[in-house]
C-alpha cells in the first residue's frame, strides 16, 4: 500500500485555510493576481543573465564572451558538453527549491513562464530536447511520494512546446547517503554507478538530451547521470537545473 505523506496533507489542508501565500515572502496572497510567489518575491531572485559557464551555466559578473568556463567546471572536467541554470541559491531562490523539494509545493511551478521571462535564452536551450529528470532512489522516492526534478522536466516540457519532451527513463540503483554534507569528491564516490537506464529504456534517434535536476551544487550527480546516457549511445548530453548554488 502507497504510504501517506502527511508532509503534503498537512499543505493542501493548510492551503485550503490560507490560500495562495507568496512560498517566498509567506505573505501577499496573489496580490497581483497573476503569478504564485509574488512577482517582487520573484524579482529578488538573483536570475542569471548573459555572462555564464557555458557547462554548468553559473552566472559569472563582468566577463562576457561564449565559451567561459568556471573554476570548479576546468578543475573537474563534467561529461556533459553545457548546462543552464536558472538562478543562483540567495535566500529568495534558496526558500523557492526548499518549498518545492521538501514541502511538495508543485503550484510553484505554475510561474515557470516568468521564470523564463527572468532568464534568458533559458526555453531556447529546452526546446526540441529530450529531457530526462535526475531519479531518486525507489525508497526515497516512496518516502516523498514525489520527484521534483519529474515536476521540473515536466514544467519545462509544457513552455518549451510539441518538439520537447520530459522523459523519465532513469533509475537509481544504489541508495546513497545524503550529499549535503560531503565535498567534491566525496560526491563523486557517493555517486559512482548509482545510476541505470529504466528496463525498456529506448534512447534511439535521441540526438540531444538534457538532464533535469532542481539544484546544481557539485555537478557530481548530474555527471554521473550523463556518464550513464553516453554510455548508452547518446551522443550529445546537457544539464539544466533551476538553482545554483
Ligand atoms: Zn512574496
Ligand atoms: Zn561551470
Amino acid at each position: 500500500m502507497k504510504k501517506i505523506n502527511w508532509e503534503l496533507w498537512k499543505r493542501a489542508l493548510f492551503d485550503l485555510f490560507f490560500p495562495g501565500d507568496c512560498p517566498i515572502c509567506e505573505r501577499a496572497a496573489y496580490l497581483d493576481d497573476v503569478s504564485y510567489a509574488c512577482l517582487s518575491c520573484l524579482d529578488s531572485i538573483a536570475w542569471i543573465k548573459h555572462s555564464r559557464c557555458k557547462l554548468c551555466g553559473v552566472g559569472m559578473d563582468g566577463l562576457d564572451y561564449a565559451g567561459l568556463i568556471c573554476k570548479n567546471c576546468r578543475e573537474h572536467s563534467p561529461v556533459f558538453s553545457s548546462g543552464r541554470t536558472m538562478f543562483h541559491l540567495n535566500p529568495a531562490g534558496r526558500s523557492l527549491i526548499h518549498q518545492l523539494k521538501y514541502h511538495g509545493d508543485k503550484r510553484i511551478l505554475q510561474d515557470v513562464p516568468l521564470f523564463l521571462e527572468r532568464a534568458p535564452d533559458f526555453l531556447e536551450f529546452i526546446t526540441g530536447a529530450v529531457l530526462i529528470p535526475v531519479p531518486l532512489h525507489k525508497k526515497k522516492l516512496h518516502k516523498r511520494s514525489f520527484n521534483q526534478s519529474v515536476w521540473i522536466a515536466e514544467a519545462f516540457a509544457r513552455e518549451a512546446g510539441v518538439s520537447t519532451v520530459s522523459y523519465d527513463c532513469m533509475t537509481r540503483i544504489r541508495n546513497t547517503p545524503s550529499q549535503t554534507k560531503l565535498d567534491l569528491n566525496q560526491r563523486r564516490k557517493n555517486v559512482k554507478n548509482a545510476f541505470a537506464l529504466k528496463e525498456g529504456t529506448c534512447l534511439d534517434g535521441f540526438d540531444r538530451v538534457v538532464l533535469v535536476d532542481d539544484v546544481y551544487t557539485t555537478g557530481a550527480t548530474l555527471d554521473a547521470c550523463a556518464s550513464v546516457l553516453l554510455g548508452s549511445g547518446v551522443s550529445r548530453v546537457e544539464v539544466a537545473t533551476l538553482g545554483h548554488g
